[in-house]
């Protein structure tokens, strides 16, 4: 079911594959597999396979590296998915992290109030004016500590990373000896009980977000939130999403959550239309104030300019690496006539997102071919996510490392045994330049500029 009925503003999408394309390939190519799958699968669960895996790891990295490496004033933290429950009644998660839930008399389908149509029927079986009253559904999981199932040991898997962070402000603030504006980043598993899990790994009860709160004087809370919505909707960008499928969604002040003066979501024209890739929040003041008051530990701000204790504002990009890899994925998925009027299917990865960065293919399966192929992947494992493939013609594997995203290939072939140079290919262009094997780590480089 989808997640939400198609945005009618969303222009027909000639270009883009249907998710039925994409969740076909991603099983075929190793990227995701349905989880569980021996046992007949688990709801809306999903692995990563060889290549989904590093496909996400380099989502993760990119996201690492421009907000934390890259920056002067972020930090980075890795807290723990269990906390004290405090921090959820503190946080408002208790009460309000709820979603309307009704049931279809008719057919029993479960749906969230707010994704519904206008229409009056139920989505699924159609029948007109069969919804129950809505329930407030909290999303939260539950568990429990220890051996001894009692109240008194009842905790919740994280809903977002977030808390982990506000939590954790007065640690990093004495240890690190930051001053305003700074910024806290983490990346870690979330875990919602979603009532409408679905559109393959966009909308997950386990998940995982990339979130990042940064701590700023009340004045500048509103210029910071509209540079950060600049800054992430530029991290897609520079990462080769297409502008076209790139758009800000403003949040309307009745739509706002409690914690919120202002939210701007990005969203991705995913294949059933306009939805969510990353929120940006200007929370205010609500999550430090909170918890002040439930731990009853001061979280304040010396500010050495007007001696005075402030509550800093906080702004937070908040995004999915799943949604943001599958986003990736999508936008990369090109079918293209090749030189024989062929479909040539290739997924056009930028470098840094690409799951294989260069492929190392020798000619042909061969004795005297294969040990100078092997120093070449050798010589450039070290840098770059490589892989070594000799089964099957040149062109197959060719294909087959298009349409996993390989931006290069480099091909050993038996003239290079003799003139010590390789030949590289170009996933887009399919041009070939021949290189000295000697220069390849260098030529390589250029090509992918990193
Ligand atoms: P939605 O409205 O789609 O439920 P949300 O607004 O509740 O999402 P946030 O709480 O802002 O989401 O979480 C930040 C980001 O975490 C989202 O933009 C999304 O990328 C990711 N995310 C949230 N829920 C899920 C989920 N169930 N599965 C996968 N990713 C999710």
């Amino acid at each position: 079911m989808p997640d939400a009925a198609p945005d009618p503003a969303t222009p027909p999408t000639p270009d883009q594959p249907s998710l039925d394309v994409i969740v076909s390939l991603a099983k075929r190519r190793g990227f995701v597999f349905p989880s569980s799958e021996i046992y007949g699968g688990f709801a809306s669960t999903w692995d990563y396979g060889p290549y989904g895996v590093e496909l996400k790891r380099n989502v993760k990295e990119q996201w690492w590296r421009a907000m934390v490496r890259e920056r002067p004033d972020i930090v980075g933290l890795d807290a723990a998915i269990l906390m004290a429950p405090k921090v959820w009644e503190a946080s408002g998660h208790i009460q309000n992290f709820t979603d309307p839930l009704v049931d279809c008399k008719a057919c029993k389908q479960r749906f969230r109030e707010d994704q519904l149509p206008n229409d009056g029927r139920c989505p699924n079986c159609a029948a007109e004016h069969s919804m129950t009253e809505s329930r407030q559904f909290n999303l939260m999981f539950g568990t429990h500590v220890g051996p001894v199932q009692e109240d008194a040991a009842r905790a919740f898997l994280r809903p977002e990373t977030a808390q982990g962070i506000f939590v954790n402000f007065e640690n990093v603030l004495t240890s690190t000896r930051r001053r305003l504006p700074f910024g806290i980043a983490q990346i870690g598993k979330s875990f919602r009980n979603e009532i409408t899990p679905g559109n393959f790994t966009f909308r997950t009860r386990e998940f995982e977000q990339m979130e990042m709160e940064f701590f700023v004087q009340p004045d500048s809370a509103p210029e910071w939130h509209e540079r950060w919505i600049d800054l992430r909707e530029q991290w897609y960008l520079d990462l080769g999403i297409d502008p076209n499928n790139l758009r800000r969604d403003v949040h309307p002040p009745e739509k706002l959550s409690h914690y919120s003066a202002g939210t701007t979501d990005l969203q991705y024209r995913f294949p059933w239309g306009w939805d969510e890739l990353e929120g940006i929040a200007n929370r205010t003041d609500f999550d430090l104030k909170t918890h002040a008051e439930h731990s009853g530990k001061r979280l304040s701000y010396f500010d050495n300019d007007t001696n005075e204790h402030i509550v800093p504002y906080v702004i937070e990009p908040a995004a999915g690496v799943d949604r943001a890899a599958l986003a990736f994925l999508i936008d990369a998925y090109t079918v293209e006539p090749d030189e024989k009027g062929n479909d040539r299917t290739l997924l056009k990865f930028h470098p840094r997102i690409a799951p294989t960065q260069v492929a190392v293919l020798p000619l042909s399966r061969n004795e005297k071919l294969s040990p100078l192929a092997q120093d070449v992947w050798t010589a450039l494992r070290p840098h770059w996510i490589t892989q070594y493939d000799e089964t099957q013609s040149i062109g197959r594997r060719y294909r087959r490392q298009d349409e996993v995203g390989t931006p290069l290939c480099v091909t050993v072939d038996f003239d290079s045994l003799d003139d010590q140079a390789v030949t590289i290919r170009e996933r887009d262009s399919q041009e070939q330049v021949r290189v000295p094997i000697a220069g390849l780590v260098d030529a390589v480089r250029d090509k992918l500029g990193f």
